[in-house]
């Protein structure tokens, strides 16, 4: 058994606890012991597509928090002490340069997760590091024991950061509340069968979204049709905002998108006389959509325009400007971030430190805080861990 004074444990080496180490260790006295079962900021390789969407050029820490859709209220007051304009610093002093792309995301100047990981690493020399699974944590007096796979060990202040996937017992068998953990950011399975569409992508659809009728926000957003439904931001987004809610095949999200607006068709039928209508058609969704299109409406796609009567032409104008996606569950793989975790309640966001339990702290994604695309995960890791590591 080993026994360290002025001691704290972090669990978990993903982007927030490494970030929380980084701040615990700059304050004097401090001893970190970093405990991860994998590589350390071994999970950062994968964002962005290898690139690193590090943060969301959002700098109202208020308008910031709103692409939470949990923890917007708790971020306020995290998010006013670290927010993007602080991770962008942040990262320039630990030698990783930034660029903000057109629709605002950050990334590193070498588009490069790999670099940003080791430069991070590069920072976090002073800290031990243990590739040790934690199995549980007890309170013993004024100290926590750690019990590993391998050992056990006494440390004055814990941190729990093990994300969202796995690890959430150890903070239950601590007494602490969990939000049961729950997949967003997925694609999502649809009623309707869209395996003609696999791979077809729709720019900036405008969409509405309803649930037991319902509305939900109006999104606007890319899409794309996959082999069991829909993936791609607009789907991301919808996953996230739905998360929490209980929807199936009797009781769908129901998406509506508009892939046209306000058009006259006759008009277009009438100068068009000879055209096959599927032609007609793909003047304004890709091919394959319009097929599928005319095979849904039981239209024959090479009828021409001029032999197209009013009730088909009003079928088909009814499909353009009120798309009908039927959604019965998320996808079963490629979660991109839990919702759910430590339960907000158990929490001082001025802190990060339990209400009950003195001395034990959480960041990251373990807590029921998650965002959109776009960052906005990262920068809940960025914040939370520094306020944390504080
Ligand atoms: C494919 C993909 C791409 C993504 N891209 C982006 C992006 O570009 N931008 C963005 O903002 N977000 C992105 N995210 C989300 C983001 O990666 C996560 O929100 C973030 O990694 C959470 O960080 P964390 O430190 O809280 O947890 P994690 O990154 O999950 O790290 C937790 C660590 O704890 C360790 N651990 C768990 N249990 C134990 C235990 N019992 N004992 C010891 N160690 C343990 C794990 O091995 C892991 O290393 C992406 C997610 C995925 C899956």
């Amino acid at each position: 058994m080993e026994f360290n004074k002025k001691s704290i444990a972090v669990i978990g080496a993903g982007p927030a606890g490494c970030m929380c180490a980084y701040w615990a260790l700059r304050q004097e006295g401090n001893e970190v012991t970093l405990f991860d079962c994998a590589k350390p900021l071994q999970t950062l390789l994968y964002t962005g597509g290898g690139r690193c969407n590090l943060a969301w050029a959002e700098y109202d820490f208020r308008e910031l928090a709103k692409n939470y859709p949990r923890g917007e209220k708790f971020l306020y007051s995290v998010f006013s002490r670290f927010s993007t304009a602080d991770t962008i610093d942040f990262f320039e002093k630990i030698g990783v340069k930034t660029y903000t792309q057109e629709d605002l995301r950050v990334f590193p100047i070498s588009n490069s997760a790999k670099d940003v990981r080791e430069k991070f690493l590069s920072q976090l020399k002073t800290c031990k590091f243990k590739k040790e699974k934690v199995l549980n944590i007890e309170k013993d007096s004024d100290k926590f024991l750690v019990i590993t796979e391998k050992n056990e060990y006494f440390f004055d202040k814990v941190v729990i950061a093990v994300g969202g996937h796995s690890g959430f017992s150890l903070a239950k068998n601590l007494g602490l509340e969990i939000i049961e953990p729950k997949p967003a950011l997925t694609g999502l399975i649809t009623k309707e069968n869209f395996k003609s569409l696999q791979g077809v992508s729709l720019k900036n659809v405008k969409s509405e979204v309803s649930l037991n009728s319902k509305k939900l926000p109006t999104l606007n957003d890319d899409l794309l049709f996959t082999h069991e439904g829909i993936s791609g931001p607009l789907a991301y987004k919808i996953s996230s905002i739905c998360a929490r809610l209980d929807y199936n095949k009797a009781n769908p999200i129901i998406i509506t998108i508009h892939l046209v607006g306000n058009i006259d068709f006759q008009v277009l039928l009438n100068s068009n006389p000879k055209k096959d209508i599927k032609n007609l058609v793909s003047e304004f969704v890709p091919k394959s959509l319009s097929e599928y299109i005319l095979k849904e409406n039981k239209i024959n796609s090479e009828t021409k325009c001029y032999n197209i009567k009013a009730k088909t032409r009003d079928l088909i104008l009814n499909s353009l400007q009120n798309f009908k996606i039927n959604v019965i569950s998320p996808a079963k793989k490629g979660e991109i971030v839990t919702s759910g975790g430590v339960c907000l309640d158990e929490i001082d966001p001025k802190t990060m430190q339990s209400k009950t339990i003195e001395g034990l702290y959480f960041c990251g994604e373990v807590i029921d805080v998650d965002g959109f695309c776009g960052g906005f995960n990262l920068q809940n890791c960025w914040s939370t861990g520094f306020i944390a590591g504080q």
